[in-house]
């Protein structure tokens, strides 16, 4: 989407954007390594799309610096039930925002804005390229389990980094890739890298590129695939804070 398009599409959504929603908190789950998953109920008539993101906030006492919103891109597909958040708890270390959220009691309300963003797939008769960064997987595991809930899984080659072989999701990927051949994924243990040649194969076939994880990293893969000719309006990307360029 070009700049323009998009500006249009951010100010045509404000209303959505901009509405402040309450979300039931349900329950958490251990996942993986420091990694859980949160489970909220959402309001009946709330509408998100598969890789758009959400603003938390969470009014808590002892507040640190870091303040009292976080975003975050559901790991659910908006056809599961509850809507579930992914991400990563350090305990003591972990900031103010993160403790009050994991304190949270069963059936409390938390103020969502939201949804917001282009993260989102528009042309399924497209290739993808999905390249993900450790928690940044969130985005892409509610975009597939959506494309796979409608029946349209088009052509993906996910490229999955972590820096351990603890990737959250794994059995569950696996499972779709050995069921739908269209969907590929490379698992690589950093400092493992994305083996160019496929790179540049996948933009010989036009493929959309979609790049999400910390801000280091979608910093480094969109700077790679522009530096391999990977035309700009077919990279797309979903820093989890913001993008110094
Ligand atoms: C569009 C978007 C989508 C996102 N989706 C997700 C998602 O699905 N899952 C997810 O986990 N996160 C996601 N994030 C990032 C999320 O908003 C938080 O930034 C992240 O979870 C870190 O949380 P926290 O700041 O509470 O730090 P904690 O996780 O509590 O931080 C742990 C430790 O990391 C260090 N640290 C981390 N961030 C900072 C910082 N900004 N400044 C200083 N030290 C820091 C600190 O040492 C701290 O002790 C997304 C962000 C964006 C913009």
């Amino acid at each position: 989407m070009n700049k323009a398009k998009s500006l249009l599409k951010t100010i045509l959504d404000f209303p959505r954007i901009f509405r402040s929603n309450k979300f039931e908190y349900i329950k958490k789950e251990a996942e993986i390594d420091d990694i859980w998953s949160l489970y909220f109920k959402v309001p009946a008539d709330y509408k998100i799309k598969a890789g758009e993101h959400l603003m938390f906030r969470l009014n808590h006492s002892d507040q640190d610096n870091r303040g009292n919103f976080r975003f975050y891109s559901p790991s659910s597909s908006p056809k599961e039930g509850l809507l579930r958040v992914s991400t990563k708890y350090f305990g003591d270390k972990s900031s103010s925002f993160k403790k009050a959220l994991f304190k949270l009691a069963p059936h409390s309300q938390i103020n969502v804005m939201g949804p917001i963003g282009t993260f989102t797939l528009q042309n399924i008769s497209k290739k993808y390229a999905f390249i993900a960064g450790g928690i940044g997987i969130t985005p892409f595991r509610s975009i597939i389990t959506d494309l796979l809930q409608t029946g349209q899984l088009p052509e993906i080659t996910l490229y999955y980094k972590n820096r351990s072989d603890k990737f959250l999701f794994k059995a569950e990927l696996d499972t779709i890739a050995k069921v739908n051949p269209q969907f590929k994924i490379k698992y690589l243990i950093d400092p493992v890298d994305i083996n160019e040649t496929e790179l540049i194969d996948l933009n010989h076939q036009e493929a959309l590129f979609y790049i999400a994880g910390a801000p280091g990293f979608v910093k480094v893969y969109r700077e790679k695939l522009i530096s391999l000719n990977i035309p700009a309006n077919r990279i797309k990307y979903d820093p989890f804070r913001k993008l110094k360029e």
